[in-house]
Parts: structure tokens; sequence; C-alpha cells
């Protein structure tokens, strides 16, 4: 009876995987396209691009071969296609209420172009589950990659986000919210945050140089990517560069490169003296040297500063926008690798105070201010927003730019974004992992 019955289960199971796999074996060919590729070089009009699986086969003037058998055909004649956005800086962990909530959240960052984000801290318990979830496209979402936060002592004594993320523990005993001392078993601790599943960990607040240096050297050691905030008090923006970050976050705290004194406590982070220190100040325009030197990315954040600037500018410091504008312009002149990154949720909030899942990401917006005011060309502007972005996610051999090998994440746009980077708005349709996804679909 058992066997009897198996039998025509099994062929049925046999049919189902043939037809998968033959649905699967038929690649897509994006034709007649132009392409911006996410690497700086300029646009290729009249190319295609051929999607295998999650992967891009090849990319090749649209006349030079034929499309390959069996191939879908989408003519994207007076189409424009660039990477997968990646929003580099965001914090999404307190942004919404449960799991159905995070899967409608994370796919309007998809529809809105992002296949892509860099969580710079909150809770690892969820990111960790986030990340499984949209990086597998079990949810429809961007490939999500997130930090565990190391500081000295008295950070989590004092900071509530902190606090809030590691709820359950006490302060500064999380794995992935830890405070550091001279005394901490730091193999120990470096280990425990690559068990969060982070692919970095993050060197946020009141550290002093040596124990900033001798966190990275065990990060690197351990295989983790080290990020941080610029300045980290009293450690300087050169102190992290000399200890070999890979990405140093928060243009607007530079500043403290050429002050005076650093106080050894976060809480001034921004309210730095932008009236009186020059961006070109000697001190910084040679951390910028250092920078480019080494690689070290600035993942600038401007839109934020901005934001905060305008709506609450009793908390920042006077000039923090255009100070801000300046350095970042600054640091691209000297050939620093410079990110998209927006510091919030990755979406503009509603009135409430809520991620706005019908507004586009705010990437967009930071791209904008990249070209308005930082001397980017559109080009450069969504290189730091795609191929740069994958370099500080540590993601660069598979994400960020087209051409064969790389995974197959796009975004493609109804109208020319190297004349006006505002044209990334203009959203036709996105592929990410070599599906396409359409809004209201
Ligand atoms: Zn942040």
């Amino acid at each position: 009876m058992k066997t009897h019955d198996s039998k025509p289960l099994s062929c049925l199971g046999l049919l189902l995987f043939a037809l998968a796999a033959s649905a699967s074996a038929s690649p897509l060919a994006l034709t007649h396209a132009s392409v911006i590729d996410g690497t700086g070089a300029p646009s290729r009009p009249d190319t295609t691009i051929v999607i295998d699986g999650k992967t891009i086969q090849a990319v090749y003037p649209s006349d030079s071969q034929p499309n390959p058998k069996d191939a879908r055909v989408e003519d994207l004649r007076g189409r424009y296609v660039i990477p997968g956005l990646i929003d580099a800086h965001v914090h999404i962990t307190d942004v919404e209420p449960d799991i159905a909530h995070y899967q409608a959240f994370l796919k309007a960052l998809l529809l809105g172009g992002v296949t892509g984000i860099r969580d710079m801290a909150g809770d690892d318990r969820l990111l960790g589950y986030l990340a499984q979830q949209s990086n597998s496209d079990a949810f429809v979402g961007p490939d999500l990659f997130y930090v565990a936060l190391m500081a000295g002592s008295t950070f989590f004594d004092e900071d509530k986000r902190a606090q809030a993320a590691a709820a359950e523990a006490p302060p500064g005993f999380a794995s992935w919210m830890r405070a550091v001392s001279a005394q901490t078993d730091l193999p120990l601790a470096i280990a425990e945050a690559k068990g969060t599943g982070a692919t970095a960990i993050k060197i946020y607040a009141n550290l002093p140089a040596n124990l900033v240096r001798a966190m990275a050297a065990e990060a690197h050691h351990q295989g983790l990517r080290v990020w941080t905030h610029a300045t980290i008090f009293p450690a300087k923006p050169s102190d992290a560069v000399a200890a070999g970050a890979d990405t140093i976050s928060h243009s607007a705290y530079l500043v403290w490169e050429a002050a005076p004194l650093v106080p050894d406590d976060y809480g001034v982070r921004a309210r730095g003296d932008f009236v009186h220190i020059r961006p070109d100040a000697p001190r910084i325009v040679a951390l910028l040297d250092a920078m480019h030197q080494q690689g070290t990315i600035l993942d600038a954040t401007l839109n934020v500063f901005r934001d905060e600037a305008q709506h609450h500018p009793e908390k920042v410091g006077v000039g923090i926008a255009l100070w801000s504008y300046a350095v970042t312009k600054l640091a691209h002149e000297h050939g620093v690798l410079i990110d998209a990154g927006t510091d919030g949720s990755g979406l503009p909030d509603d009135t409430d105070g809520n991620p706005d899942l019908d507004a586009l990401p705010e990437v967009h917006a930071e791209m904008a201010l990249l070209v308005e005011h930082c001397g980017f060309t559109p080009i450069e502007a969504i290189r730091a927003a795609t191929g740069i972005g994958a370099m500080a996610m540590g993601q660069a051999t598979t994400r960020g730019t087209i051409a064969a090998g790389m995974r197959a994440d796009l975004v493609v746009l109804a109208a020319d974004p190297t004349i006006d980077i505002h044209n990334t708005t203009k959203i036709a349709f996105v592929v990410k992992d070599g599906t396409m996804y359409r809004r209201g679909r």
C-alpha cells in the first residue's frame, strides 16, 4: 500500500522539480538600455544585461551578439539601468512594531530602489532575523548587513538608545552593545560580537586611541570589518584612520580633528566649532590625504544634519550643514571614497513620526546633496550609493556594480540620471537577485 501510494507522488515531485528547473534555466535579457555601472565609468548606451538566476551573466553592446536562446527579453529602449542602491547608514530596529510591519517596510525600501542597507547599530537579535529573511528573499526587501556596537562604559550609563536595544541585559553587557575598557578580554568580546552575525564592530564613543587601535586589530584578525564614528571622544578621526577603520561616519565630526581639545565624552559630538575651524584646516587636509592613501571610506550622512539644522538647531553646532558639505567636497577632491548614508530608517517620516511607506527612500536625497553641494557629478553620486556603498558594507566582490558575476540587483529608470540626479527617483522597476519587482504588484 505504502509503496503503491508513493509512486505517483514521487512522479509529481519530479515533474514539479523539472518545471522549476526549466523556469530558472531561462535567462532574462535586458536589452538596449543605457547602463551606468556603479564604478564611476561613463554611461554605456544600447547595452544588454543577461541575468541567469540571481547573477549577472554577461554585459555587452546590444548589437554585438544575439540574445541567448530561450531568454525572456525585456526591451529597455529609452531606459537607464543603475545598480541597486545601498543606504550605507540606517537604523531600523526601533521603527516598526511587529514583523508584518517590517515586511511592508522592507518592501517599500526595495520598491524605492534600495537593494542593500547597512544598519549601524540596533538590536542584533531582530537584525539577525530580518537579515536572514531579506537576504534569502523570503521577505521582499534589501539585503541587510549590520554591526555589533562597542563603546566606553560611560556611554552605556547615559545613552537610552543603547539601553533599549539591549533590554534584558545590564547596560554594556550585551554582545552587540558592549562596554569596553582596558580590562576587557578583547578576543572574547570580539568573538561574541561576531557571533551575533554582524559584519563589523562599530566603535562608537568614549574610548581612547590606544583602545580603539587594539579593538580594530582584533576585529580585523577575526575577519570583522571596523566601522567607527569619525570622532570617538577622545580618539580623533586621525586615530580611527590610523587604527585601520574601514569606514568612518559623519562628515561633521571631522571638525574635531582640528579642535584644540577633544573631550572624552561623545555628548558634544554635533557641537563642533563650525564657525572658526575651516574645513581646509591643515590637520583636516592631512587627514583626508591619509584616508585617500588607506582607502578609508567617509560615510558622509549629509541629509540628516541638514534636517537637524533645520528642525532642531538647538541640538547641533551653528553652521553644521554647510560645513559638512564643504568638507565632503574637499574629501572628494582629495580622492577620498564617499558613500551615501541617511542615518534614519531609510524612509522619510510621516506626520506621526513613522516611516512613510509611500515615500521614496532618503538615499535619493543624499545623492542629490552630493551633486548639489559637494561637487559630485551624477555618475559619481550614483557610484557613492552603489559601488562605494557595497565597499562600505564589505560586499564589493558581489554587489554594487553591474558586471558579469555580480548579483543581479538593478534599478531601471525612466529618465536619464546623468542629466539630472533627481531622475534616480523615476523608477520603472527594480531587480533584486534576478527577480523583477514593480510598484503595485
Ligand atoms: Zn547612525
